[in-house]
């Protein structure tokens, strides 16, 4: 008998499945239906040795000390701050927009001061801000607003910037200084090695059994288990009772070129050419030294995996009807970027999923009142328990 059945190998089932065990004593069952731990986070070693990302390139970074400390039990890290170019008007430039990319567009030399009136002079009013589409205009105007957002939001999602919620294009800043990094925030690192070996660490305890290329419903009536985390899609949960939530997928086209590196930097943009929005070279990001180097580029698509839910007033409306069923339904918890239908990054997921630990232990009796020792410790191999 399990305590718990997870369902999902992510940062959100992860998280619990190591907090549940390491910290009440309870005895958990991770299923994944993919075959291989750490989600969305999977990286691994192509055939050529390069370590990639399977989906996209994963970039770690938080402003809270206590996620990093948690994560950091499980992993060292190598500092890494991404940077983006934007390829516009046959241009290679920063994005985020910054001082040197209206410099290098407009082949002009403003100073960041002069740069506040030069968008002030082009910012349409916009009363109330609602959607991806004013969140930029009401800052930078329309000229910036088509040739860095409007071409690549269509592109990644089928919608145009004035259908979506603004917090979408917000996940973007605009900036008057000189500052080119993609992320500002206090922590910007890498696990050193690798994600699937900070997963490995995470699950590498003797009350938990792993078990991949399984899909929960196949096994959940036939494992006896008290409670269950659930980290899917939760309209797949209910069985689509109200209709579909939109997610948004991707195609990852994967390449290994025999050369050192492909890129000046982590990612290039392409707002305005390309069927792909972007690609990525992971050694920028890994530190990986190697003579061959490994790309990916992304394309944005209606069907497959769901990896981003789309953020619209009636998605957000239909979710809410799930989530009123999802708090009703006993012994369930609803945990990640899936189920809480969240455009959520790594650092969020696992602060969503520390969160909901608390709440669980706070919520629950104890059946062994003992936090018990990791079985090896890091650097054991989750191997022994995983029924590939
Ligand atoms: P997931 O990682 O999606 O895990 C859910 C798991 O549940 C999956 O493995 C799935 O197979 C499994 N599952 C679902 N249904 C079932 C079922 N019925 N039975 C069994 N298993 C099931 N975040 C950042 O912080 N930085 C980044 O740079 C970054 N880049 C990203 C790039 C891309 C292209 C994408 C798509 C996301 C990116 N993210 C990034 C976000 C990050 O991937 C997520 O925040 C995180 O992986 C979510 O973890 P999760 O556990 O909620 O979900
Ligand atoms: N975006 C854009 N142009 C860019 C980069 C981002 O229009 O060059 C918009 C686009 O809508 C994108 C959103 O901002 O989906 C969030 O960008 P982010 O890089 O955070 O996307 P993610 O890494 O989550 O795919």
């Amino acid at each position: 008998m399990f305590d718990w059945l997870i369902v999902g190998a992510g940062f959100a089932g992860a998280v619990l499945a190591e907090r549940l065990a390491t910290q009440r004593g309870d005895r958990v069952l991770v299923v994944d239906r993919r075959n291989h731990i750490g989600g969305n986070a999977y990286d691994h070693y192509n055939e050529a040795g390069v370590l990639m990302h399977k989906y996209g390139p994963h970039i770690f970074h938080t402003n809270s000390d206590a996620i990093l400390d948690y994560l950091s039990q499980f992993t060292k890290w190598r500092p890494y701050e991404h940077r983006v170019l934007g390829m516009v008007d046959g241009k290679q430039v920063p994005i985020p927009i910054n001082l040197d990319t209206v410099n290098k567009l407009y082949d002009l030399n403003l100073t960041s001061e002069e740069l506040v009136d030069w968008f002030a002079a082009r910012a349409e009013k916009v009363e109330n801000i609602q959607t991806s589409e004013d969140v930029v205009v009401s800052v930078v105007g329309r000229e910036l607003y088509e040739k860095f957002f409007q071409g690549y939001t269509r592109k990644q999602w089928g919608l145009d910037p004035s259908q979506l919620d603004k917090s979408v294009t917000a996940r973007v800043p605009i900036r008057t200084n000189r500052d080119d990094r993609y992320f500002t925030d206090t922590h910007q690192c890498m696990p050193l090695e690798g994600y699937t070996r900070m997963f490995e660490r995470m699950l590498d305890h003797p009350n938990i059994s792993v078990m991949l290329g399984t899909d929960y419903r196949d096994i959940g009536a036939l494992i006896p288990h008290k409670r269950t985390i659930y980290t899917g899609p939760i309209d797949e949960f209910f069985d689509y009772r109200f209709g579909k939530l939109p997610y948004r997928s991707l195609r990852f086209e994967h390449e290994t070129l025999d050369q050192e590196f492909a890129l000046p930097t982590g990612t290039i943009n392409y707002p305005q050419t390309e069927p792909f929005t972007r690609v990525s070279e992971y050694k920028h990001m890994t530190g990986q030294v190697h003579p061959k180097t490994a790309i990916t580029r992304e394309y944005s698509s209606a069907t497959g995996d769901p990896y981003y839910p789309i953020l619209r007033p009636e998605s957000q409306l239909l979710f809410k009807r799930y989530e009123a069923l999802a708090a009703k339904t006993a012994d369930v918890w609803f945990v990640g970027r899936l189920a809480t239908f969240r455009y959520y990054n790594m650092d969020q997921v696992t602060g969503q999923a520390l969160a909901t630990f608390r709440r669980i232990d706070d919520a629950l009796p104890k059946v062994v009142a003992r936090p018990i020792g990791r079985a090896n410790g890091i650097g054991g191999k989750v191997a022994a328990n995983v029924a590939a």
